[in-house]
C-alpha cells in the first residue's frame, strides 16, 4: 500500500487496513489484481458503474477466494470477488434460506 491510503490498492487495500486478515488471507491477498489499479472503482459512488471493477474482477485469479472471504466475513461495502455489496447479500440471504 502506498502512503496515500488504502484505497490505491483497491478492495484489497481496504481488508487490510480493516480486518486484520489471517496469514491464509494474506497469501492470496498479495495476487489480487486490484491492487494494481485505481483502487475507488470498488468502492462506487451511488449511481456510479461498478462495470470496470468487475471487469477486472473476472480476469483476477483469486476471484473465488476473494468472493468467499467478503461473505464469510460479510463485508458490506465495495465490490468484491466481482460481485456487489447488493449481490453478495442476496447471496448471503439465498445461502441462509438454504440451510433453514
Ligand atoms: S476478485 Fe476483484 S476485489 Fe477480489 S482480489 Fe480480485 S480484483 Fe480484487
Amino acid at each position: 500500500m502506498t502512503a496515500a491510503g488504502w484505497a490505491d490498492d483497491g478492495a484489497i487495500g481496504l481488508l487490510r487496513v480493516l480486518m486484520s486478515p489471517s496469514a491464509e488471507a494474506v497469501s492470496w491477498m498479495d495476487l489480487a489484481l486490484c491492487a494494481e489499479v485505481d483502487g475507488d472503482l470498488w468502492f462506487p459512488l451511488k449511481g456510479s458503474s461498478n462495470r470496470e471493477a468487475k471487469a477486472v474482477c473476472m480476469q483476477c485469479p483469486v476471484r473465488a477466494q476473494c468472493l468467499q472471504y467478503a461473505l464469510d466475513n460479510e463485508i458490506v461495502h465495495g465490490i468484491f470477488g466481482g460481485l456487489s455489496d447488493r449481490q453478495r447479500r442476496a447471496r448471503r440471504v439465498a445461502g441462509k434460506e438454504k440451510a433453514a
